[in-house]
């Protein structure tokens, strides 16, 4: 936690490094307090996507409170937004697709590098759960469709009907309207990822989604597909996605902000460079909505999206508060 003596440390410290220190020696987007200090930021803390992520942060936080794992964190967190049946997009209750069916994807990532995520998974509530599994269980990243369920079963997972009425009477007044294509706006998506930092510093993400309101049958997002939706490196930060999955995918996005933090930009920059890069390789990508949420090792986050809209919820210093993240189209 930084406190105040701490601050007036790190400017102290930052002012003699900065009559040391060649200044093409320090990155210029890192501050001089953080390359002294080693942490601008207070651990843990527990940060994600859109609104619902306020409730998901506070069972996150009390893991990371009482010294729990990041892993634990954002997979329990995550499960309250995939518990939560009036949420239109995550697990039970999310939108279905274009014929009706709701179909989830999930990926979550730990401080060794571990991956696991499960995509076009049917019937099952926690799919985050199972993309655990499929981390700690098997030799595999991901497993799809009828396998993951097959998995998901084996291994004690119920299956359960995820379309509420709300969610259906959507869909039917969606298919009146729709001439039977799926729409994808800002609007009908909602996924929520999230990162956490725990007391060891460790950092772990999750990301959980029924994906595009209305998709084709078959439609898979990024928020299965590591470094697209998802991406955590334990010496660097970790990125999430929300939005338009096709645009992130295209743009390797997750990695790509993680990469650009590596080169030692802030969480917000790294951010807004991966939404820089969709604007210069998509030509339609104003269409559409990408929210970037990001945390580094010094325990900084940012956001970035191209749209006014995307909002994300910081739970740190025991605060949880909902923050508007930047965005390129002005
Ligand atoms: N990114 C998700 C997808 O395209 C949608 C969302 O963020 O709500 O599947």
């Amino acid at each position: 936690m930084i406190n105040r003596r701490k601050f007036i440390s790190g400017v102290g410290l930052s002012y003699f490094a900065s009559l040391l220190i060649p200044f093409n020696k320090i990155n210029a987007s890192n501050s001089l307090n953080s390359f002294f200090l080693g942490e601008d930021g207070s651990k843990p803390l527990v940060i994600s996507t859109w609104k619902h992520g306020l409730e998901a942060n506070e069972v996150a936080w009390k893991i990371l409170k009482d010294n729990g794992k990041a892993l634990d964190a954002v997979e329990q967190g995550v499960r309250v937004t995939e518990a939560d049946e009036d949420n239109l997009s995550v697990g039970i209750g999310g939108l279905p697709d274009r014929d009706g069916i709701v179909t989830l994807d999930a990926s979550i990532m730990d401080e060794n590098g571990n991956a696991g995520s499960v995509c076009f998974l049917q019937n099952v509530k926690h799919p985050i759960s199972v993309a655990r599994l499929v981390m700690e269980k098997t030799p595999h990243v991901m497993l799809a469709g009828e396998g993951a369920l097959q998995f998901a079963l084996e291994n004690g997972f119920e299956e359960e009907n995820l379309l509420t009425e709300k969610a259906k009477k959507a869909w039917e007044e969606w298919k009146i309207k729709s001439k039977y294509e799926p729409i994808i706006n800002s609007e009908n998506h909602d996924t929520i990822g999230m990162l956490a930092v725990d007391d060891k510093g460790d950092i772990a993400g999750a990301c959980t989604t029924s994906g595009a309101a209305f998709k084709f049958h078959g439609r898979v997002g990024d928020s299965p597909i590591i470094g697209a939706g998802l991406f955590v490196d334990n010496e660097i930060g970790g990125a999430v996605a929300t939005g338009m999955g096709e645009l992130a995918m295209k743009t390797l996005g997750c990695f790509l902000v993680v990469e650009f933090m590596r080169n030692g930009k802030s969480p917000k920059e790294a951010c807004k460079e991966a939404v820089k890069r969709i604007a210069a390789k998509l030509k339609d990508y104003k269409n559409f909505q990408i929210g970037y949420l990001a945390v580094n090792k010094n325990c900084e986050t940012g956001a970035y999206c191209i749209h006014k809209g995307f909002n994300y919820a910081l739970y740190q210093d025991s605060i949880n508060r909902l923050i508007d993240a930047d965005y390129l189209e002005k």
